[in-house]
Order: C-alpha cells, then sequence, then structure tokens
C-alpha cells in the first residue's frame, strides 16, 4: 500500500499538466501503463488551437468550435477553454516547449486547420504533442514530490461505497488499484484524490491513428464505480489512416488531399463527387463516411489515395515523413496510390465532468481525451483536444489545491 495526496492515472498532456500543476504542494504518484511518453499526445501533429493575435477573436474560435460540434457543444465550456487559451500556451512556452517562430522571427507561426476561420494553429513543425509531451515529462521525472510509475496499469479504483464506509450520499474515490507490468503484483496506491487522464479508446476499433495504450480504461472504471459517461457514439474517424499489415496506427495526413491527393477506387476511378460537391476536400466526417459506404458496398479492404500525379520532387518536399515511411513498406507514393481506410481518432465523448474535471464521484476528476466535459459536442474541432487537456489540467490542479484537507480515510485502505 502506497499513499499519496494526488494520483494520477496517465502521462499524456492532461496528466502532466495536472501533475507539474499541483507537485509544489502535494505529494504526487503518476502511473503509466507503458513508458511516461508512449501517449496519444506524442503523437499529435498539427498543433494548439488560440487566439494570438488581434485579427482573431475568442468569439470566433467559441463559434468554430460549436459549429464543428454540430449544436451539441456545451457553450459555457466553450467559452472557458477559448478564453484560457492564450495563459495555457504562454505557460507551455514558460516551461520551454519549442513553438515554430516566424521566418522573420517576428512571433510564433499559426498555421489554419480545417473548421477554423482564422490562422491560430500553434505548432511545432510537423510534431507538437512530440515537443510538448517532452518538455513536461522532463520536468515530472525530475520533480522531488512527483513519483512516476511505469509500466503500471491501473485496474480499478477503491471507493468508500466499496469498503464499506460511506459517510456522505456521494461515495468517495479513495484510490486505485494497480498492477505492476513488471511484476504481476496489484499495488493499492491510496490518494485523498484521484485524477483519470487515460486518454481515448481509439483500440476499441480495428483501425485506428491512436496508440496501443488507448484503450478507454478511465471509462470503463470510471462507469463500474457509478459515474455518468455520454456521448460515446460520438468517435471522430480520420479519412486516411495507411493500410497495411505492417504499418500499425500510421496517418497519411489531410494535406495530401489538400494539396491535389485524390480518392480512387481498386479499378482507378474516383467516387467523391458523388458524395459531395467538394469531393476530397469535404470535410473528416463526410469523406470517411464515403469512404465506408463505398468499401462496404464493394467489399472493399480499403480505397486509395493517389498523388502520383503530382512532380515527384513536390511530393517528396511536402510530405517527407509519409514518402519515407510508405518506401519502408514498399510503396512509392510518387509512382503509385496509397491504400487507406477510415479510422477511428478522437472520442468526444466520456466521463461526464463539471467546469473543473470533477465527476460524479467525490474527490475524482476525469480530464483529456477520457472526460466529456461538453467542448466537442459531436465532433471535435481540430487541435481543441490538446488545449482542453490542459485548460482542465489546470482547473483540475486549481479545485485540488482549493480543497480544504480533508479527514481522510487511509485507515481503512491499510486495514
Ligand atoms: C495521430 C494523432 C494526431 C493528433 N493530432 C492532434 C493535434 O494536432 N492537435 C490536437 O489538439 N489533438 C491532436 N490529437 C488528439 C490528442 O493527441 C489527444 O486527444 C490528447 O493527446 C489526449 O491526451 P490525454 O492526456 O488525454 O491522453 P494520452 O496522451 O493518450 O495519454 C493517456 C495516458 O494514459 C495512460 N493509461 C491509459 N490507461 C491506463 C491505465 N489503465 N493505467 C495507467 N495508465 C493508463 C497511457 O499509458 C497514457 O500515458 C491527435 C491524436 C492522434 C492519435
Amino acid at each position: 500500500m502506497q499513499q499519496f495526496d494526488v494520483l494520477i492515472i496517465g502521462s499524456g498532456l492532461a496528466g502532466l499538466t495536472v501533475a507539474l500543476k499541483v507537485a509544489a504542494e502535494k505529494k504526487v504518484c503518476l502511473v503509466s501503463k507503458r513508458k511516461i511518453n508512449d501517449t496519444s499526445s506524442s503523437w499529435a501533429q498539427g498543433g494548439i488551437a488560440a487566439v494570438l493575435r488581434d485579427d482573431d477573436s475568442i468569439e470566433a474560435h467559441i463559434q468554430d468550435t460549436l459549429n464543428a460540434g454540430a449544436g451539441l457543444c456545451d457553450q459555457e465550456i466553450t467559452r472557458e477553454v477559448a478564453s484560457h487559451a492564450k495563459e495555457t500556451v504562454e505557460w507551455l512556452i514558460a516551461q520551454g516547449v519549442p513553438f515554430t517562430r516566424e521566418q522573420d522571427d517576428s512571433g510564433y507561426h499559426l498555421t489554419r486547420e480545417g473548421g477554423h476561420s482564422h490562422r491560430r494553429i500553434i505548432h511545432a513543425a510537423d510534431a507538437t504533442g512530440h515537443a510538448v509531451q517532452v518538455t513536461l515529462a522532463d520536468q515530472v521525472l525530475n520533480h522531488p514530490n512527483i513519483t512516476v510509475l511505469e509500466d503500471h496499469i491501473a485496474v480499478d479504483l477503491i471507493t468508500s461505497r466499496k469498503l464499506g464506509i460511506d459517510h456522505e450520499e456521494t461515495p468517495s474515490c479513495l484510490g486505485a488499484y494497480v498492477l505492476n507490468n513488471k511484476t504481476g503484483k496489484v499495488v493499492t496506491v491510496g490518494a485523498q484524490n484521484t485524477v483519470l487522464a487515460t486518454g481515448g479508446a481509439g483500440k476499441v476499433f480495428l483501425y485506428t491513428t491512436n496508440p496501443d495504450v488507448s484503450t478507454g480504461d478511465g471509462v470503463a472504471m470510471a462507469w463500474r464505480v457509478g459515474c455518468r459517461i455520454a456521448n460515446m457514439e460520438f468517435i471522430q474517424f480520420h479519412p486516411t489512416c495507411l493500410f497495411h499489415p505492417k504499418a500499425k496506427s500510421f496517418l497519411i495526413t489531410e494535406a495530401v488531399r489538400g494539396e491535389g491527393g485524390i480518392l480512387k477506387l481498386p479499378d482507378g476511378s474516383r467516387f467523391m463527387q458523388q458524395h459531395d460537391e467538394r469531393a476530397e476536400l469535404a470535410p473528416r466526417d463526410v469523406v470517411a463516411r464515403a469512404m465506408d459506404f463505398e468499401m462496404k458496398k464493394r467489399g472493399l479492404d480499403c480505397v486509395y489515395l493517389d498523388i502520383s500525379h503530382k512532380p515527384a520532387d513536390f511530393v517528396i518536399s511536402h510530405f517527407p515523413t509519409i514518402y519515407r515511411r510508405c518506401m519502408e513498406l514498399g510503396i512509392d507514393i510518387t509512382k503509385e496510390p496509397i491504400p487507406v481506410v477510415p479510422a477511428a481518432h478522437y472520442s468526444c465523448g466520456g466521463v461526464m465532468t463539471d467546469h473543473n474535471g470533477q465527476t460524479d464521484l467525490n474527490n475524482l476528476y476525469a480530464i483529456g481525451e477520457t472526460a466529456c466535459t461538453g467542448l466537442h459536442g459531436a465532433n471535435r474541432l481540430a487541435s481543441n483536444s490538446l488545449l482542453e487537456c490542459m485548460v482542465f489540467g489546470q482547473a483540475a490542479a486549481k479545485a485540488i489545491l482549493a480543497e480544504e484537507k480533508k479527514n481522510y480515510c487511509s485507515t481503512p485502505l491499510l486495514g
């Protein structure tokens, strides 16, 4: 049995943020299923949405988010997240995240992504998530108040109800049982507050862009202790994941379609114009649905994305990583089409929380992709998710720090 002030389950951007924000005052245990940087956060490519220029506005960011969410976003939460974006990015800059600067060094370079009405995506080249993850993970690993348990899987939450010691109507979370993957032993980790930051559930699907760790564990654990779960039907699919037995999860960026890539059936014919007048440039969900329709109708394993009609040096210079990875698998994208399938990309739903990340149980928080805060509604706006991890990571940390020291029960756990 180990006892901490705060137990954080998950070492992605959500977990790391809350850990760093409470560690000055609290004794923290952070558990990670594999190594600390084995997270979806590490794989994020595009960047983080934030209003950082005078020609943009919080109102515009809110409106873009509501439009993407198909009328199902929580407006208050959306305002809260958009309003805290700038200070969140400034905090990351202060931590040393090497965001890409303008060529003339006049400030940070901002890109524009689908669904955003303005340039507002701050990024670190095309590997933003990795840059943020390693910067924060490094600080967490070196913090004297944070104990990191890698290769440890949380298997179940401990609650006052399970132990038969409920003093209030609402049960409290008292920690978790954690399996040490190396020894096969289960450790009891008691904590005054527990934070679920276990990421998404993409691995529930056959094809996903997510890493192996994204198996929805936090949602399952929260459900088992009686938390409400919402919007799990809203899984965002990315249209173009490489289809190859050895490729595992490899994303073919939307920019390939943006630069003229054409979706084709195995006989070389085009099909997107029959589904939407914007053809290959229709939004993600429309393209993914059209591909799924064609594959099911014709019994196909995949369709093809063809950019080989563009000059080879253009393709190689615009998409060096994709070119390299496909070549390793024997596909020369300058000469032949890329086999692709739609893949589960983002879980919009999850454990229901309030604006501090508080769940239905006392002393249990859920933040990041595992939570359903109401920000994404039916469909996440690109680059809003890393932002959500950090805004709610900070909000949960504030709430935890503001709590009066409760007379929580370590004795029954020890017994
Ligand atoms: C390829 C790709 C590209 C993306 N690009 C962008 C982008 O450009 N911008 C953007 O905003 N979003 C992007 N996203 C989405 C974004 O990366 C995720 O939503 C976000 O990183 C989720 O962070 P998180 O901290 O909630 O979870 P994660 O970063 O996934 O971390 C989850 C952690 O929980 C741990 N864990 C899970 N279960 C257990 C358990 N039972 N016990 C112990 N530990 C456990 C895992 O090991 C991991 O450490 C992208 C996602 C992918 C897959």
